[in-house]
Parts: C-alpha cells; structure tokens; sequence
C-alpha cells in the first residue's frame, strides 16, 4: 500500500515544474522525495535556491490533493532551499566531530546491538563518544548498555547524559515508563529528536553514533535533514528480505545526500560448537554483494553468537565482558576503519 501511495503522490508532483530549473517535480530529478508511514506523509521538495514564495502554491495544491488519498492521515510538506549538504543550515547542533547514525531497513537485524558495540569500540581506541537512542518506537539501549536510571537536569535545564562504560548516552527510555506504549505523532517526533540533540549537555564528542530506527520514516528523514550527518551505516542480515528494505534505506540516504560510510553484514553465520563449522543461516555475502552493487564500503560480517545476544540482554557489551573475544575484535576493527576514513 505505501508503494501505492507514493506512486499516487509522484503522479500528481510530476505535473508541477520547478518555477527556476523548470524540472518536473520528480524523484528522478531529485527535487522531490516523499516518505509514508503509518499513514503521515512526509515530502521534501528540493529548491534550487531561496525564493521560496514562488513555491507556496504548489506546496498547498500537493498538501490538499494527498489528503484525499485513502489511507493518508497526516501531511507534511518540507521546502528546502540547500544546494547541498555542506551549505545546509541545520537545525540539531552539538559540538562533535562525527555523527554517525546507524540505520537498518527491517527490524531485528541487529542495529542497536551494532550501535552499541561500535560505540565501545570507538571508546576503546580513546575517543569521546556518544550514544543518542534515536530508536523511539522501541528502544532497546537502556538494557544493552545496563542502564535504568532517569537523567536529570542541570542548571541550564539541559538533560544530563547518563555515562556507563565511559560512553554518554540518552534514550527516550530513560524517560518514558517502561512497557507503556507510546504514540508519536509528526511534530511530536520531531520535537523528541530535536530534544535529544539539542537538549541535552553532551559537552564536546568525537562521536555521536545515532541509534535510528528501522525503516525510512518521519523520524530517519527530520533526523538525516536536520543534522550534520557525517554519514550513515546500514546494518542488514545477508537475507533478501532484510535486503530488499536495505537498499530503501540506502536510496533514502543518498536522495538526501548523506554519505553512506559502509554496510555491516549482521548473523553472516553460525559456527556450531559441535562441528566448527560455519553455517549461513540467513544466506550467504548477501549484504558484502549489495556492498559491490551499490560501491559502497563493506565494513564487515558479525557472526550469529548466543554470547553477544547474551550480553546484549545483561547490559554488557561484548569488549567490556571480553575484549579478546573474536566478536570483541571485529567491533574494533571496523571502529579503526572508520575513524581512519573519518580522520584522513
Ligand atoms: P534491531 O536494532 O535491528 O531491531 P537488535 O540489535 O535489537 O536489532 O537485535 C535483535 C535481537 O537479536 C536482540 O535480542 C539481539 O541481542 C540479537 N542479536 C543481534 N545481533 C546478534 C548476533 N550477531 N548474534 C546473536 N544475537 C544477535
């Protein structure tokens, strides 16, 4: 049904031209980019510089004829007047020398526990780093990194991060009651997001790894737009259902110009106790093809391990339970490579 939708959407956007370049307004001339999820309808239209009045009609004319499309419960319509990514004003500002976000199409392939893992990492090798749980439909931090404590507030009513394993982080789980379900609507999710940059005292970082959540909703495209992404890395299982949602997220990220840093292959395999062998449960080089396909870095593969789901469930991340361990060594390893990329 979303396919349909924003089939629907480009059907009617393609019948406007942009009033400078004289585009049609088409995802193909990427000056358009329309998101649905859970009925709300998020679309960007990109112009080519700041006259934005000239874009107000066609704005409401999108607005009213989508919400009249069966289904939609909400619309947002978002004019941007960047050229590109380095000359956008954003909205999130903390001071830190890297955002990276970690997003994944499907859910339970393993991203917060990537998230998690990579942050260790990072902070092994020295660095200064925070962990933002951006995961707001499910987060799952406060038990990876064994926190259950409210954060306060310091004197400049700014939410004090809450540090465990030398890590900073913040989760609307801290905030929020447990097992309570909470629904978000548009604006609201903005609003958290942009609490949880902006509101918070995250003093000064190398890091700031973002836990998204899965998919390429409201919150993965405010958050992609609104902060100074340094880039993104996708996690997916090698399976073709994980991948087919993988590659949206990945065509998500580069129509908003953010840089994909690599793919993480997550339970590439299982290696039996009994016989030592590698199994590949969920296939096999699926996300390391995809890598290929799309020219975009392979990170690496995390083996299928009852210790990491283990310690993920105890609030122990695996460098801190076992730094030698194998597992423990490949977070480091694709920490190395990416502040080598990030610092060159
Ligand atoms: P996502 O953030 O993509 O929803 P999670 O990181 O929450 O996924 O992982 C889902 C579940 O799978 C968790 O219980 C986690 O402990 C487990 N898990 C993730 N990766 C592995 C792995 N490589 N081996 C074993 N269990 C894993």
């Amino acid at each position: 049904m979303s396919n349909e939708i924003l089939s629907l959407i480009y059907t009617f956007s393609r019948k406007f031209n942009d009033p400078k370049t004289n585009l049609a307004f088409d995802p193909k001339n990427k000056n358009i980019l329309a998101t649905f999820n859970n009925g709300n309808v998020n679309v960007t239209i990109q112009i080519s510089n700041g006259d934005e009045h000239l874009y107000h009609d066609i704005s409401r004319l999108l607005k009213k004829n989508i919400e009249q499309i069966p289904g939609v419960l909400s619309v947002n319509i978002i004019i941007t007047a960047e050229k590109n990514q380095n000359s956008v004003e954003k909205k999130f500002k903390i001071d830190v020398k890297n955002i990276i976000a970690v997003a994944s199409g499907k859910g339970g392939v393993g991203k917060s526990t990537f998230a998690v893992n990579l942050s260790v990492a990072l902070k092994s090798l020295n660095l200064r780093v925070g962990l933002l749980d951006a995961d707001i439909y499910g987060p799952s931090i406060p038990r990876m990194i064994g926190v259950s404590k409210k954060p306060e507030m310091n004197k400049d009513k700014k939410l004090v991060p809450i540090e465990n394993y030398g890590l900073k982080s913040m989760s609307i789980g801290y905030i929020l009651e447990n097992e309570s379900p909470t629904i978000w609507r548009g604006p609201m999710v903005m609003k958290a997001l942009e609490q949880m940059f902006n509101g918070v005292a995250w003093g000064t970082l190398d890091y700031l790894i973002i836990d998204l959540p899965p998919g390429t909703g409201d919150a993965q495209l405010s958050l992609a737009q609104n902060s100074k992404l340094t880039g993104s890395i996708i996690i997916s299982t090698p399976q073709e259902v994980a991948l087919t949602d993988a590659r949206k997220g990945i065509n998500m990220f580069k129509k908003v110009g953010v840089r994909i840093l690599g793919i993480v292959e997550n339970m590439s395999y299982f290696i039996c106790d009994k016989c030592s062998e590698k199994h590949f449960i969920f296939s096999k080089d699926g996300a390391k093809k995809e890598a290929h396909k799309f020219n975009i870095p392979f990170l690496g593969e995390i083996p299928i391990d009852s210790k990491l789901r283990h310690q993920s469930d105890s609030g122990i991340p695996c460098y801190i339970d076992n730094p030698e361990g194998d597992i423990s060594q490949k977070f480091i390893s694709i920490a190395k490579q990416l502040d080598k990329s990030l610092s060159s």
